[in-house]
């Protein structure tokens, strides 16, 4: 270093260094920017830019050089040789001009580099052997090493900064360097030297005389400063290219980033991962500006947990569209889609890449997942998932060996909801349910909504089958309580069936099953109550299934056939009229009881065929009757739900040729019961029509006296069971009596069923009750037994 310090400020007039230094940096500069022009240049141009950017390279540390040479003061006369001197000149432009070219490339920038540094090197050791003076250049090999070091080294390092990125300031900071490894190269290699004076060395002949190797200095200047020139304002003379398509190409440069701006992807280049321009869409979706992203590598807009893909795909070089992550801003990260592609960039190979944001699609195709496993009214989860999560808590528990508790719930006369408050009330309730069910489970239990009115709850830990019908009663009680609907009170209930995993079945379905069956029951046993299941209740089921099928074989092939019973005067035991009765001929099982099969009927929705057939087989039957006797029929609850049952019985009545006066229907408390309007408007379009209309099975409902006001009933018919008991309890009694007195003063006839004795006959006639019905009267009998004369058959058969 020392040795370098002494040389430089001894032996050199330090203006002229100063000077060298200036043009070395000048033509460092302009070789920069002309190397810059190259990276951007076709590759027909670039030729034309790399050679000028070789030449001023070459010439600049050339001119360096010699003036540092000029400036060399050894005490000894020098001068130079004029073939090494010019060969001297042409290495230095060849060697740098291929380093330049070299380092155009990205992978080879390095190595670039050190082939410019290689040929300082050789242009300052061929100048020095053109260097003649009297006496003898001895080397210090070290030193001569070392300046080749230098040299190399701060070259490699000024085409690393200097093709990496354009702009001036970068320019700037590769022109410094390579300035500092030109003359670090020299004035070490200065060092080196060492010259040992000798007169006998002769000098040469051809030699050039320091005046014309200055002016040879300035011309050399003058055509560096020329390039700089035509570098940066001749451009189109240069490469041939006109000023209007110069104009075009910028305009069309320009569109094209109005293009990429304009695009709704994101769009950014990387060379060898290090990002070199983007649009502005693709800005936004990392949330930061387009200085921020220049020069930085791609890893730092790429979310962690996707680097791996990505590197993946950047070492097979995949093409195909790829789902990852975008860091946004420092916290978020955004789901996108992106594509890349291998293109030519300023002369380097890089690639751009694609960026779709597909936050929105991920989210549409999160809520169509979210559809797919939920119900869209109340948001539970539907059958499907329902389903899932069973066969998955099943899995947990048998691996455990705990329990799993099943339960199926439906709602009692929800099909009233949805007839008096329309779809919209019915929707509003079932959210309600919803959320009642819902806040009466424990989190990690599973509602869900399997259909309509059906909702499945999975209860999952249960350690005991008390806490499944804990559970079952704190929802029956929740469900029985009023709901609200738009200031609109409802009462509704729940029946619920429960099964045990792993008592009752040992997977999902036959949990649910099981569960189902035994809803069945809880519906049986009068609904807004809970059963469990037990094992029996499959056979029974099973039992149900069948006679369902056979029933609805029965309707198709007339295995059906009304009987009649008579309803006669209380005092003069006249027949007032005949109530049709339901029976069934089973091929196998014989006569089969109404009691039996209508609750299925109406269960499984035949009671409607059923009762259509019931009200035409006894109207025209009764047409056929030698008397105008009226005939009274049964209507299930079911019937009254359907819409046009007015419609029906009386077209039935046109059909048969019946005088509706003579046709009484026989309604029960549960008409009423699903209160509806349509209920009462049913009723009185039927009763305006002449046709009259009897409370069956009065006492034994809810109650009672209510109704009677509601709608304005033609008969009262006491239920059977009062009548069994009169005899024997008071308070039946007092209830036949006090019914009677009610009719009586409510100008209502009252019938009372059931009679069988002569003793319950005379407790009626006492009363002064209207009529009586019963095996004592007269049993139920086929029609054509009736035919021949009812009369006579209610003598036969009473006296049975
Ligand atoms: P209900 O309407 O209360 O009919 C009276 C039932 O009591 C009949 O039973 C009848 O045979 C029976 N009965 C009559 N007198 C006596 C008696 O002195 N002693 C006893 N022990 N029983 C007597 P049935 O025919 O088995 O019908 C049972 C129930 O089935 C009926 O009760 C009614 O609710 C229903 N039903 C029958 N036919 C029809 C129909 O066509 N349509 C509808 N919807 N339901 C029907
Ligand atoms: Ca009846
Ligand atoms: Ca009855």
């Amino acid at each position: 270093m020392l040795r370098i310090y002494v040389c430089i400020t001894q032996q050199h007039d330090l203006r002229l260094v100063a000077l060298a230094g200036l043009i070395c940096l000048l033509a460092s500069y302009t070789a920069f920017s002309l190397a810059g022009r190259a990276a951007q240049a076709s590759s027909r141009s670039r030729a034309v830019w790399i050679t000028a950017s070789g030449l001023a390279t070459g010439s600049g540390i050339w001119a360096t050089h010699f003036i540092a040479m000029l400036a060399f003061q050894p005490d000894l006369p020098v001068a130079y040789e004029l073939g090494r001197t010019v060969l001297s000149i042409v290495i230095s432009a060849l060697v740098s001009g291929a380093g330049l070219a070299i380092a155009l490339r990205p992978r080879t920038r390095i190595l670039g580099g050190l082939v410019v540094g290689a040929g300082i090197g050789a242009m300052h050791y061929t100048g020095m052997t053109a260097l003649e003076l009297p006496g003898e250049q001895v080397y210090d090999p070290t030193l001569a090493i070392v300046s080749l070091i230098i040299g190399m080294g701060l070259s490699a390092a000024s085409t690393a900064v200097g093709f990496v990125q354009r702009g001036p300031a970068r320019r700037v900071v590769a022109a410094l360097l390579l300035t500092l490894g030109i003359c670090g190269l020299h004035f070490t290699g200065m060092a080196a030297v060492a010259i040992l004076p000798d007169a006998a060395v002769p000098l040469p002949g051809e030699t050039i005389d320091p005046f014309w190797l200055a002016t040879a200095i300035t011309a050399v200047t003058v055509l560096i400063l020329g390039l700089g020139l035509a570098g940066s304002s001749v451009d189109e003379h240069l490469t041939g290219r006109s000023i209007q398509e110069a104009a075009r190409l910028r305009a069309s440069e320009k569109r094209f980033r109005q293009l990429a701006n304009a695009t709704f992807e994101g769009i950014v280049l990387h060379v060898d991962g290090r990002m070199v321009d983007a649009n502005q869409a693709m800005c936004t979706l990392l949330g930061k500006p387009l200085d921020w992203l220049i020069g930085r590598e791609i890893w730092e807009i790429i979310a962690p947990g996707s680097h791996d893909l990505v590197r993946l795909r950047m070492l097979t070089g995949e093409h195909h569209t790829q789902e990852i992550e975008l860091r946004h801003g420092d916290q978020e990260t955004i789901a996108v889609e992106v594509v890349a592609q291998t293109i030519e960039y300023e002369g380097s190979t890089a690639r751009v890449v694609a960026v779709r944001d597909i936050r929105e699609r991920r989210a549409a195709e999160e809520q169509i997942r979210h559809m797919a496993h939920h119900d869209t009214l109340t948001g539970l989860p539907n059958r499907r998932m329902f389903h899932d999560r069973l066969n998955q808590a099943v899995a947990l528990a048998r691996r455990n060996g705990t329990t799993v508790a099943v339960l199926c719930l439906d709602l009692d006369r929800f099909k009233n909801v949805n007839d008096l408050s329309g779809h919209a009330g019915g929707d509003l309730l079932l959210r309600q349910v919803a959320e009642r069910l819902s806040a009466g489970v424990r989190g990690q239990d599973t509602v869900a909504r399997l259909s309509g009115d059906e909702f499945a709850i999975i209860q999952v830990g249960a350690s005991h089958p008390d806490d499944a019908s804990i559970l079952a009663e704190r929802l029956v009680k929740a469900i029985g309580t009023p709901f609200d609907l738009d200031g609109q009170q409802m009462v509704i209930g729940t029946s619920i069936g429960v099964s045990m995993f792993p008592s009752d079945a040992d997977a999902g379905e036959d949990l649910v099953r099981a569960a189902d069956t035994a809803l069945y029951r809880a519906k049986g046993a009068g609904r807004g109550t809970y059963r469990f299941f037990e094992s029996e209740m499959d056979a029974r089921l099973q039992e149900r299934r069948v006679l369902e099928r056979d029933l609805r074989q029965a309707l198709a092939v007339d295995q059906l056939e009304l009987y009649y019973q008579p309803l006669v005067g209380c005092g003069t035991e006249d027949v007032m009229g005949f109530e049709a009765l339901v029976r069934w001929h089973h091929p196998t099982r014989g006569l089969v009881s109404p009691a039996e099969f209508i609750p299925l009927a109406e269960e499984c929705g035949l009671i409607m065929p059923l009762g259509s057939w019931v009200l035409r087989t006894a109207c025209l039957e009764a047409t056929r009757w030698p008397s105008d006797h009226r005939i009274a029929v049964n209507l299930s609850p079911i019937q009254f739900r359907h819409a046009d049952l007015s419609k029906e019985i009386l077209t039935i009545l046109a059909q048969t040729g019946l005088a509706p006066e003579r046709l009484e229907l026989e309604i029960t408390e549960g008409v009423l019961i699903e209160d509806t309007e349509r209920t009462l408007a049913t009723l009185k379009t039927l009763k305006a029509a002449g046709i009259s209309v009897s409370l069956d099975d009065f006492g034994t409902g809810f109650s009672s006296l209510s109704y009677l006001q509601r709608f304005p009933f033609d008969k009262i018919k006491i239920d059977r069971s009062f009548i069994w008991e009169m005899e024997h309890n008071a308070d039946s009694m007092a209830i036949v009596r006090s019914v009677i007195a009610l009719g009586r003063s409510l100008r209502i006839t009252v019938i009372a069923e059931g009679v069988e004795t002569q003793e319950q006959l005379a407790l009626l006639q006492n009363e002064q009750c209207d009529q009586v019905q019963g095996f004592l009267l007269g049993r139920p009998l086929p029609a054509q037994a009736l035919a021949r004369s009812p009369e006579a058959e209610r003598d036969a058969a009473a006296a049975e």
